[in-house]
C-alpha cells in the first residue's frame, strides 16, 4: 500500500483531514489541482470557533486587515438591526496556504498542480488515478482510503455517484471588489436579505484585503436557476446609491457549483472505503450561509474516524456517520427550510420576524456554551 489515506482536494476539508489523519500516524497524501497558493471565491468569514474547530490559532498575517466586530442585517422591509460580533476576516488564499503548510509540517505529503481523476475500489483498498497536466503525466497510487475533499465541483463523488452532481451548474455567486470610498464601517458584516438580490440567502458587503494588501469594498451575492449577473448589477447598483459607494470595480470573481443544493440526497458521506468531506459531502449550509466550519469539522473528525477503525478493525464510514450525526441532521433541516420556499419578500419578512428572536437567543446560548465544548464537539452555529 502506497498510503493508508490520500485526499483529493486542498482546500479546507482536505487540509485539515491531512493534518490530523498525519497526526494520529497515518500515512497521508493530499493534493491540490491548482499551483498554492490559489484563490478560492469565498467571503471568509467564520465565528471565533473556526480556531477550536482547526486546533490551532489562526496567525495575524493570515488575517485581512480589518477584523469584524459587528454584523448588520437588512430585512426585506428595509429595516435593519445590528449588534456587536467578532468573526474571522480571512482571503482564501493564504488562509488555505497555511493550511496547507501546516499539514505537511505535521507529516503529511502534499502536491500542487496535480488533478484526482478517478479512483477504482478494490476489496481492501482503492486505485487512485492521478494526473500531473503540466508533465502531461498520469499515474497511479494505491490507498486504503480515499476522501473526496474537492468542494462544490466534487470529482470523486461525481464519478461514483453520477445522478447528485450535473455536468452544468446549479447556481452561482458573483463578488465586486471595489477600490474606493462608502459610508459603511470597514469592520461590519453586512447582510441583506431580499429574494429579489439573492433567493438561496443573503446578499453581503464587508472589506477584504487583496495580495497588494490594500482593502477593497466586496459586493457580491449568489442566485439559483438564473442569471447572477442581472441580479447582482440589480444589488449593486441599489447599494451604491443608498451607500455612497463610489470606485473602481478592481477585480470580477465568479463561483459556479454542480450540486444541487435542494437535493434530498445532497448530505452523503461516502461508500464503502471512499469517505466525502466538506462541501463534496453536501455540508454547505446556506441557511447558516456558511460551509468552512462543516468543512474543517468533516475533516477533522473523518481523520478521527479512519484511525478509529485502524486501530478497532472496524468500518471507518460507520465511525464517520455516527460522530457526524449532529452536523448531518442540522444540515439536512437548515436544507429542508431554506428561504427558496417563500414565493415573495413579504412572505420572507413575515418568517424572518417571526424567527429571528428565537434564532437570536439560541445562537447566543450555545456560542457561550461553545467556549466549554471540545473541538470536535461545537455545535455549529447559527444553531
Ligand atoms: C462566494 C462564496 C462565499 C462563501 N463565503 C463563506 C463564508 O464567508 N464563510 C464560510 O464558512 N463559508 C463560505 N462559503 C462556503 C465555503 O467556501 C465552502 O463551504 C468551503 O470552501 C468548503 O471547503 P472544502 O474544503 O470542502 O472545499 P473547497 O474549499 O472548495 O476546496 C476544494 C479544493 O479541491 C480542489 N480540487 C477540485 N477538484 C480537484 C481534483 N479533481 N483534484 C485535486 N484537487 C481538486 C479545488 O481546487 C479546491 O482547492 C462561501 C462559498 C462561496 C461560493
Amino acid at each position: 500500500m502506497d498510503y493508508d489515506v490520500f485526499i483529493a482536494g486542498g482546500g479546507i476539508a482536505g487540509s485539515t483531514a491531512a493534518r490530523f489523519a498525519a497526526k494520529a500516524g497515518l500515512k497521508t497524501l493530499f493534493i491540490e489541482r491548482h499551483k498554492t497558493p490559489r484563490n478560492k471565491p469565498c467571503s471568509g468569514i467564520q465565528f471565533g470557533y473556526f480556531e477550536k474547530m482547526l486546533g490551532v490559532e489562526v496567525p495575524r498575517e493570515r488575517l485581512c486587515n480589518y477584523e469584524l466586530k459587528k454584523i448588520k442585517i437588512y430585512l426585506p422591509n428595509g429595516k435593519s438591526f445590528g449588534s456587536a460580533f467578532k468573526m474571522l476576516n480571512f482571503m482564501r488564499k493564504p488562509f488555505d496556504d497555511w493550511l496547507n503548510i501546516i499539514a505537511q509540517e505535521e507529516g503529511a505529503e502534499f502536491q500542487d498542480e496535480c488533478v484526482c481523476q478517478k479512483v477504482e475500489e478494490k476489496e481492501d483498498h482503492n486505485i487512485v488515478t492521478l494526473v500531473r497536466p503540466n508533465e502531461k503525466k498520469t499515474f497511479e497510487i494505491k490507498a486504503k482510503y480515499v476522501l473526496d475533499a474537492t468542494g462544490l465541483r466534487p470529482r470523486i463523488r461525481s464519478q461514483i455517484r453520477p445522478h447528485s452532481t450535473s455536468s452544468g451548474f446549479e447556481g452561482a455567486t458573483l463578488n465586486y471588489y471595489i477600490d474606493g470610498d462608502s459610508d459603511l464601517d470597514p469592520e461590519t458584516l453586512y447582510q441583506f436579505w431580499n429574494l429579489d438580490w439573492n433567493n438561496a440567502m443573503f446578499a453581503w458587503i464587508y472589506t477584504k484585503t487583496l495580495d497588494d494588501g490594500k482593502d477593497y469594498w466586496v459586493v457580491g451575492t449568489g442566485y439559483n436557476n438564473d442569471d447572477v449577473n442581472k441580479r447582482q448589477t440589480m444589488f449593486y447598483e441599489s447599494m451604491k446609491e443608498q451607500f455612497n459607494i463610489n470606485g473602481e470595480i478592481v477585480k470580477r470573481e465568479g463561483y459556479k457549483t454542480s450540486m444541487d443544493m435542494y437535493a434530498k440526497d445532497r448530505v452523503w458521506l461516502g461508500q464503502n472505503k471512499i469517505l466525502m468531506v466538506g462541501d463534496a459531502a453536501g455540508l454547505i449550509d446556506l441557511v447558516r450561509g456558511v460551509g468552512m466550519d462543516a468543512a474543517a469539522m468533516s475533516g477533522r473528525i473523518a481523520a478521527r474516524a479512519i484511525a478509529y477503525a485502524e486501530k478497532k478493525n472496524t468500518s471507518a464510514l460507520s465511525k464517520y456517520t455516527k460522530l457526524m450525526r449532529r452536523i448531518t441532521s442540522q444540515t439536512i433541516k437548515n436544507q429542508q427550510r431554506g428561504i427558496n420556499v417563500f414565493k415573495s419578500n413579504e412572505e420572507l419578512q413575515r418568517y424572518m420576524d417571526k424567527s429571528m428572536m428565537k434564532t437570536g437567543m439560541k445562537m447566543m446560548y450555545q456560542s457561550q456554551l461553545n467556549k466549554f465544548r471540545s473541538g470536535e464537539r461545537q455545535v455549529l452555529l447559527p444553531p
